[in-house]
């Protein structure tokens, strides 16, 4: 692998106010949950909105870019991905309770903190965020959702900045939800999520969220290198048992496997690359198109280019 032509010396030069970090050829795979892929040609991280708004304003229009959050539905292909990937910190990492209920959490915040800023706040429904591994950001885009609730049920708005580096507020309805999907626009990374909580009792909440924790860690490899669910459930049927009838449970490529412990998440076992669990999904989706007829759709993002 020998990374991309660097282009960090010419965007700080067309770019000379952007406060934030900005990287060429770092790897990417550190920042994931299945720890592979290649680099990004630059990594940028923004300092707060502004700096991001300013930067997308500036930035040439035919440089592609792309957002990760914490990278737990996410493979990075091998060869990295070319323009700029951008990834959000501490800038965006305020989590606080609002009147009425409310919860007001930056892009970059963990699900699980703003679960538990909400538990701290005697808020109800945001508990499911408990089960979620990533980010706010990566659960606005994704619909995430987990233990009967969905980030439908509870945002109100979020904020984003489009690619031309305006900031624009959306609402639920202009999000365009449906079942792990958002409608907003692609090329809008989101920056900040307002929800909506309801009265209730802290220590009800302390014993969902513990229900939560153990039911994770009984069901999910959680503690595997994985990206989560890697096909959304076709309607009215789940994609673990149509995996399962297809014969896929433990299957290998590579160094990457079918969880025995829960078949709809792929794990890399042992020293994977992103092409090996590519093509074990892509195996996966063929066996079971053949021995149910159903064509199994990713519910893990791929970015990049193949080595
Ligand atoms: C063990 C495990 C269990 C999981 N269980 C669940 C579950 O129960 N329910 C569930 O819904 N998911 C689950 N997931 C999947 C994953 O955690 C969610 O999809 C999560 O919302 C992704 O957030 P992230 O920050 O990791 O995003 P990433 O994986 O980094 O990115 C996912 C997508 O979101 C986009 N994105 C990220 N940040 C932003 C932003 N700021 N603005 C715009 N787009 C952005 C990315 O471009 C990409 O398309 C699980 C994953 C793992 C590893």
């Amino acid at each position: 692998m020998t990374g991309f032509p660097d282009i960090v010396a010419d965007l700080k030069a067309k770019l000379p106010t952007v406060r934030g970090r900005l990287l060429a050829n770092e790897m990417l795979a550190p920042l994931t949950w299945f720890r592979v892929g290649g680099p990004a040609q630059v990594l940028f991280m923004p300092e707060d909105e502004a700096d991001l708004a300013a930067f997308l304003k500036a930035l040439p229009t035919e440089i592609p870019v792309t957002v990760v959050g914490l990278g737990s539905n996410l493979i990075v292909r091998d060869g990295g991905v070319a323009g700029v990937v951008i990834r959000l910190g501490r800038g965006f990492g305020d989590v606080a309770a609002e009147p009425d209920h409310r919860v007001r959490a930056g892009a970059a915040v963990p699900d699980v903190r703003v679960a538990k800023a909400a538990q701290d706040a005697s808020i109800a429904g945001l508990a499911f965020l408990r089960g979620i591994p990533g980010a706010i950001g990566g659960a606005l885009r994704m619909n995430g959702g987990a233990y009967g609730g969905e980030t439908k049920d509870i945002l109100i708005e979020a904020r984003g900045v489009d690619r031309t580096g305006n900031v624009r507020v959306y609402s639920n309805a202009d999000m365009h939800y449906t079942y792990r999907h958002c409608g907003a626009p692609d090329d809008v990374i989101f920056t900040q999520a307002l929800f909506q909580g309801r009265p209730g009792d802290t220590r009800e909440i302390v014993a969902e969220m513990d229900k939560i924790t153990e039911s994770r860690e009984a069901t999910q490899p959680i503690k595997s290198r994985t990206g989560g669910s890697t096909f959304k459930n076709p309607p009215g049927q789940k994609a673990w048992q149509l995996i399962d009838a297809a014969g896929c449970r433990g299957l290998k490529v590579g160094g990457a496997q079918v969880s025995e412990m829960h078949c709809n998440f792929l794990i890399n076992l042992d020293g994977a690359s992103a092409t090996d669990i590519e093509a074990l999904g892509e195996t996966v989706r063929r066996r079971v198109k053949e021995t149910s007829g159903v064509e199994l759709e990713w519910e893990i993002k791929r970015i990049g280019i193949t080595a």
